[in-house]
């Protein structure tokens, strides 16, 4: 990767000075398709809007521009045409994502010329990167952010200037039923194919202290699920702590607590152990192993061997029996040879996945296996990713089909399937449609799990009422 930020903090700024002045826009005329779009928003109100690729990072940095540009004066709307100021929030870890910003660019382009956008703001993993620089210019952006420095986007449209992206300052989603709470940022590893390191820096762990206020806070304005962020959550510590303590103290203070992403070699007995004890913790691991051949955890630098991870299982599945567990698997990285997949497919009947992402080896320009040897023609990747997918769905159906009869309580996620049904989570961590019976997301309702797919249950009426 070429240099990735410039500047303090890594910001980039064109069109203007780098004074906290709000940038100039103008009013939108009077219209329908505005007060449609933003549920009644007034015509001479500004608008933004926020468009998020990628990962949960990124979900909930978009969540904290979005609490900036509201703080800001601006209502959200949901279209491009709609908006004054439009935020692309993007990710860089896969090359077609790259294609698709590029394109939501082109568009963007055309619509300031014709003078429905007026300023247009890159923020995310494409942001922090070298080839910025070329999109800025090609495509007139307004102003690009790094990934360390989105605090920078309050200062953008009016707002005080603020110093770092999880100050108690600038909380994530404070007043919602759930929340993301960052608790790390960057990765200290340097695995072949990710351009996180690249893009995101070193890790950088939040003081104990300060996660846990904001957790107290957002408890207390209603937040009833918290998830514990960053790209390697189980590496965290501070003076002697380690992420298991962290995670036992925050476990204390919210009444539903999950964690999202892991690293094999962090991830800690102790750990595992706590998810089984502690009531308020999801029973849900996701943990991934990437591959099943020790011969490419090593090309691929990611400092275990397949058998120390099923160990970690083997601990994770005595302590939570009932738990569920996912992982992340790459097929076809260079050199992959039948022989390293079949022991990918092994790893995958040993651990009985309830699911996995599984991704098919796309380079990654900057990223050390982009240029490595032994690319794996494409028939032969696409292959073998059916084969671990279909192993894994499975795996998880036979998994889930043993949850028919159960009565189960479920937290109320998301509000409609389209067919009169919410979208919930069981404490097992399994996703389930459920009707609603006028569970609003965030209550909890008490149901008899009726049907499996591969990747959620089915529950039917819900007894009793949503507490
Ligand atoms: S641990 Fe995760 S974020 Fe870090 S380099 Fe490896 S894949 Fe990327």
């Amino acid at each position: 990767m070429s240099s990735i930020v410039s500047g303090e903090a890594g910001m980039r700024r064109t069109g203007g000075s780098a004074s906290a002045a709000p940038i100039p826009l103008g009013r939108k005329p009077a219209g329908g398709a505005f007060q449609e779009a933003s549920g009644g928003v007034s015509a001479s109100k500004k608008t933004a809007c926020i468009r998020t690729f990628g990962c949960q990072m990124n979900v909930h940095d978009s969540d904290r521009m979005r609490r900036m540009i509201r703080d800001a004066g601006y209502a959200e709307v949901h279209r491009y045409e709609e908006a004054d100021l439009v935020v692309l929030n993007t990710c860089y870890v896969r090359e077609n994502a790259v294609d698709r910003v590029k394109g939501h660019l082109g568009e963007l382009n055309r619509l300031k010329r014709e003078g429905r956008v007026k300023k247009v703001a890159l923020a995310g993993c494409i942001g922090a990167a070298g080839e910025a620089t070329e999109l800025e210019r090609r495509y007139g952006i307004d102003l690009v952010l790094g990934t360390h420095n989105t605090y920078e986007l309050a200062e953008f449209v009016g707002l005080p200037g603020m110093e770092e992206t999880f100050t108690p300052e600038l909380p994530g989603t404070e007043g919602e039923h759930a929340a993301f709470v960052t608790i790390m940022t960057g990765c200290n590893y340097v695995c072949s194919y990710c351009i996180v390191p690249a893009v995101r820096g070193r890790m950088v762990c939040r003081p104990m202290e300060n996660v846990v206020e904001e957790v107290e806070r957002l408890v207390s304005s209603g937040t009833r699920y918290v998830t514990l962020l960053g790209q390697t959550v189980d590496a965290w510590r501070e003076d002697g702590r380690r992420f298991c303590d962290l995670l036992e103290r925050v476990a204390e203070a919210a009444p539903r607590v999950w964690f999202t992403t892991s690293h094999p070699s962090n991830m800690e007995d102790r750990t595992l152990r706590l998810i089984g004890e502690k009531a308020t913790i999801v029973r849900r691991l996701h943990l991934p192993v990437q591959s099943g051949s020790d011969r490419m955890l090593k090309a691929m630098h990611r400092g275990y061997k397949s058998d120390r991870y099923r160990r970690k299982i083997e601990v994770f599945r005595e302590a939570v029996p009932d738990g569920t567990l996912s992982t992340d698997i790459i097929v076809g990285h260079p050199g992959e040879t039948e022989e390293d997949h079949e022991e990918t497919l092994r790893l995958v009947a040993d651990c009985a996945f309830d699911a996995a992402y599984v991704f098919k080896f796309s380079p990654r320009r900057g990223t050390e296996a982009a240029s490595l040897p032994g690319a794996v023609p494409e028939k032969v990747a696409q292959r073998r990713f059916m084969e671990v997918l279909r192993a894994v769905e499975s795996n998880a159906l036979h998994n889930n089909r043993r949850k028919i009869g159960s009565v189960q309580e479920i937290y109320v996620r998301h509000g409609h399937t389209g067919e009169g049904k919410a979208i919930g989570e069981t404490w097992s961590g399994h996703a389930v449609h459920v009707p609603t019976g006028g569970a609003e997301p965030g209550r909890y309702v008490t149901a008899r799990i009726e049907g499996a797919g591969p990747h959620v249950l089915y529950a039917g009426e819900p007894s009793g009422p949503p507490r």
